[in-house]
């Protein structure tokens, strides 16, 4: 039986480290640790494998804005390749892309990707910003889940001008926008919002269609309002994932332990929610 879904995986392959995160990964070791090397697919299936565990592996377009290598639909649906008994597969299309990326957009369901991912901090554009409406609706159209990383990101972090990653467009409020517009798109909002996590609460609680991700929040820092609504309102609406490498599954999960919460909330959280969002 499944342990766990880490529903948020920056697969450490050398394409990704060097491609759109390359400017801040010697800054991103100093922060997190050297444990950032790169893996070879086989690898990081068999981190995941020997803990019973699937991972859902995350695609990251900013090319546009950023001029850096993206690493897209097919890198993602080759890694799912490798083991797709492990991996479920999230592409990336750049927003800014027009025609381009509602092509991706097609090309990432043809590739039977189950969602999409993107990272608006680093597209330097927010989701609801533009004029996206067929984005989101080929998107909805396919039944590809959106994820948008959202609230503070340790991109361009302590560095003057942080790197030139502004914090603005990874507002959940956002993401609200494109949740209200397109009620049949599947949407999940990462990182609790982070410094917006009250808004981040109230999109989810108010947005039926929008699920939250626990990534980027230890389990000891949860806030009491946070651990209310993944007990109470938001328990069928909330799934971890542990943003590896950047952060660990191991630690998260010794630490969601220590909190005594009961077996059916584990289990929700852990494997019952995104299981459902990603059934299709
Ligand atoms: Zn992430």
């Amino acid at each position: 039986m499944t342990r766990f879904i880490d529903a948020h995986v920056h697969p450490p392959v050398a394409s990704f480290l060097n491609g759109p995160i390359a400017p801040f990964l010697d800054d991103l070791r100093a922060r997190v640790g050297e444990q950032i090397v790169a893996q070879t697919p086989e690898e990081i299936a068999e981190f995941y494998r020997s803990r019973d565990a699937k991972a859902v592996l995350l695609g990251w377009n900013s090319r546009a804005k950023s001029g850096l290598r993206s690493f897209g639909n097919r890198d993602i649906a080759t890694l799912v390749e490798h083991a797709p008994d492990v991996f479920y597969g999230f592409g990336a299309v750049d927003p800014t892309g027009g025609a381009g990326a509602v092509a991706g957009i097609h090309e990432a369901a043809r590739l039977r990707l189950s969602g999409l991912s993107f990272h608006p901090a680093s597209e330097r554009i927010a989701p609801s910003d533009r004029d996206g409406r067929q984005l989101w609706e080929t998107a909805a159209e396919h039944g590809l889940v959106c994820l948008f990383h959202t609230g503070f990101t340790r991109l361009g972090a302590g560095v003057a001008g942080g790197g030139g990653v502004g914090l603005e467009p990874a507002r959940p409020i956002h993401v609200d926008r494109v949740a209200a517009a397109h009620p049949g798109l599947k949407v999940i909002l990462a990182h609790t919002g982070s410094l917006w996590l009250d808004e981040a609460i109230a999109v989810v609680v108010h947005k039926r269609n929008v699920n939250l991700c626990l990534s980027g929040v230890s389990p000891k820092a949860m806030s009491p309002e946070l651990l209310e609504q993944i007990r109470g309102p938001l328990r069928s609406r909330v799934h971890f994932g542990s943003d590896y490498p950047f952060g660990s599954p191991d630690s998260w999960l010794a630490e969601w332990d220590s909190l005594g919460l009961s077996d059916d909330v584990t289990r929700a959280v852990l494997v019952d929610n995104i299981e459902a969002l990603l059934a299709r």
